[in-house]
């Protein structure tokens, strides 16, 4: 996950940084059944809710597909689960948003959340 996180680019870590409501932490790790990510969920400001995604099948994924969907989330919370420029599906925001860091959607894989 922090590998995940470092990088992205300088301005999208620091939009993280300084939104309080952006928390991460990673959950027991439990090998079968994978691990919970914790987000700042979008919202009004000081709103301060979150919600859980939980990826049960994320351990057993190869490493580039579960460094891709952890960028996926990663685009949603920096996006707010809103569009990016002309992109108004908010799945096809986040994926392109991902592949823009370098985190592209491996072949035959496939994320919805
Ligand atoms: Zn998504």
């Amino acid at each position: 996950m922090i590998a995940v996180l470092e990088r992205l680019p300088e301005l999208v870590q620091r939009d993280f940084h300084d939104d309080p409501r952006f928390r991460i932490a990673l959950e027991k790790f439990v090998p079968g059944e994978g691990w919970s990510l914790w987000m700042a969920s979008p919202g009004p400001v000081g709103s301060g809710s979150r919600c859980v995604v939980l990826r049960p099948k994320l351990a057993d994924c190869p490493e580039a597909f579960a460094h891709y969907v952890i960028a996926h989330e990663f685009a949603h919370a920096h996006l707010h689960n809103g569009g990016w420029g002309e992109i108004t599906d908010i799945e096809e925001a986040a994926d392109a948003l991902a592949a823009s860091w370098g985190f592209l959607q491996p072949m035959g894989g496939f994320v919805r959340g």
